[in-house]
């Protein structure tokens, strides 16, 4: 994949400051907040920053956090993987494979058939209806 290599001057010209905290800053939206966590369209998931698809609609599930999550990404390499020890924890953080925004996190407590549970900020994607 064609990666996007922007500084953070650009990034921030571009983005609301809410999605340059999330996007670029790694900041985490309030839980229930998101405009997308209830959305039940059918669709692809998109970064907020830059447009790569990461999610279809079919995989998100009500998870319970309060943040839009998903089993699996799109395609494989739509998602890049970071370990995370800030916070004095070790978790997986989810980054668009495309221009390294952050998005969230990844856990293992999600269902079946992928057993992840992607739990991503609403503030980091953006919805392309697709209907069926
Ligand atoms: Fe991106």
């Amino acid at each position: 994949m064609e990666k996007i290599n922007k500084t953070e001057e650009e990034w921030k010209a571009e983005l609301t400051p809410e999605q340059f905290e999330v996007l670029r800053k790694k900041g985490t939206e309030r839980p229930w907040t998101g405009a997308l966590l209830e959305n039940k369209k059918s669709g692809v998931y998109e970064c907020g920053a830059c447009g790569n698809p990461l999610f279809d609609s079919s995989t998100k599930f009500d998870s319970g956090s309060g943040w839009p999550s998903f089993f699996q990404p799109i395609t494989k390499g739509a998602v890049a993987y970071k370990l995370d020890t800030s916070h004095g924890m070790h978790r997986t953080e989810a980054l668009c494979g495309k221009c390294g925004s952050h998005l969230g996190h990844i856990f293992n407590d999600g269902p079946q058939p992928t057993g992840e549970r992607y739990c991503i900020n609403s503030i980091s994607l953006k919805f392309e209806e697709k209907p069926k």
